[in-house]
């Protein structure tokens, strides 16, 4: 079944809502399950609250994984593609927006330690050396990756050695903008990745145990860049193309106002708020075909410029849990992914 949608200038912007599955403790709560999910129509139907008087709510997206969805059927709908195109030299995005504890790193990450609950990260750099190994002769590649965090509008260089220093969005003579001195690895295999993908989560975690869960409170953005270079037999001078592919962990998408921040975390709140919105914005203005894009409202839009619209792929992964006391969370979710399509 076709999208209901009227003009198609969204072709480049995805959204799709992945449901994990009930967790032990919910079913030790005897948890209700809410979310109905229909993939032959893409919808999903969540039932009201108790506490809310209203009636179900009904939303539809370009593709929904209902519980029982694996990793591979969310790597081939959703990654797949956009990693194909960054091979032939485009800009790619993927982001994972929800609420702490959805599955935002299951389905990024996943548990590397089991093959088949790999996640898009760990099977896309597969895909992409399993495709350089088949390329025609007379092309060389380069692959080189980054992963960084963006924390309280903060840039922190996963791979560096220096975790305490924060790095600067520069702007070059093209315009284009870069973070300065980010470390970038060139990388020659699958396990290559894998070991730099490891480092970097390590970091993260390092500093997420110091500071109170640091990780669900920032931004990890993965990066691959890869490079082709073909030498033309005939005349001419050979061309160089290149793609990046950016995977995103988002921060959580819960308020923390619930909890009575104050302070530093209701600062820190507020920011992850605004760069959450502002990419809902920046989403939302791109899928409208909108003339201005407010890009440059947060660190996270401004670093993305250049993989986000014209002909870059982008798809947001909406995650949501399954039970009824995320009621709340799981509408506001629904409501931001639906702004976002
Ligand atoms: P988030 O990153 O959004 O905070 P996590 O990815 O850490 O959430 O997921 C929370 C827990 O639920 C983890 O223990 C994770 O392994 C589990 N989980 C999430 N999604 C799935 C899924 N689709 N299948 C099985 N377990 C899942
Ligand atoms: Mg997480």
């Amino acid at each position: 079944l076709e999208r209901e949608s009227s003009a198609e200038p969204a072709e480049n912007i995805k959204v799709v809502v992945r449901c994990r599955p009930v967790s032990k403790k919910e079913l030790e709560r005897k948890c209700k399950v809410i979310v109905d999910m229909d993939i032959a129509s893409n919808t999903i139907n969540v039932s009201p609250s108790e506490k809310a008087s209203d009636h179900p709510k009904t939303f539809s997206f370009d593709h929904v994984f209902p519980m029982l969805s694996t990793q591979a059927d969310v790597y081939n709908a959703v990654a797949r593609p956009i990693v194909q195109n960054v091979l032939e030299g485009y800009n790619g995005t993927i982001f994972a927006y929800g609420q702490t504890g959805t599955g935002k790193t299951f389905t990024m990450e996943g548990l590397n330690e089991v093959p088949e609950l790999k996640g898009i990260i760990p099977n896309s750099f597969a895909q992409i050396f399993t495709s350089i190994a088949k390329a025609a002769e007379g092309q060389r590649f380069l692959v080189r990756c980054s992963y960084l965090e963006i924390y309280n509008e903060n840039i922190r260089d996963l791979l560096s050695k220096d975790q305490n220093q924060f790095l600067e969005l520069k702007e070059n003579k093209e315009k284009e903008v870069f973070v300065k001195d980010l470390t970038s690895l060139v990388v020659r295999d699958a396990d290559d990745m894998d070991r730099v993908m490891t480092i970097g989560n390590k970091n993260r975690s390092v500093a997420s145990t110091n500071m109170n869960s640091v990780s669900s409170r920032s931004h990890a953005i993965f990066s691959i860049v890869v490079e082709c270079s073909t030498t033309d037999p005939g005349p001419g001078k050979g061309s160089l193309r290149m793609g990046k592919l950016n995977l995103v962990d988002l921060a959580g998408s819960e308020r923390l106002s619930k909890t009575h921040a104050t302070g530093d975390r209701l600062k820190e709140a507020t920011k992850i708020n605004l760069s959450l919105s502002n990419l809902g914005n920046v989403i939302s203005a791109l899928v409208d075909g909108s003339n201005y894009i407010p890009y440059r409202n947060s660190k996270l839009t401004r670093l993305l410029q250049d993989s986000l619209g014209g002909n870059s792929k982008t798809v947001m992964v909406a995650a949501i849990g399954p039970a009824d006391y995320n009621y709340d969370e799981t509408i506001s979710t629904l409501r931001y992914a639906n702004r976002a399509k």
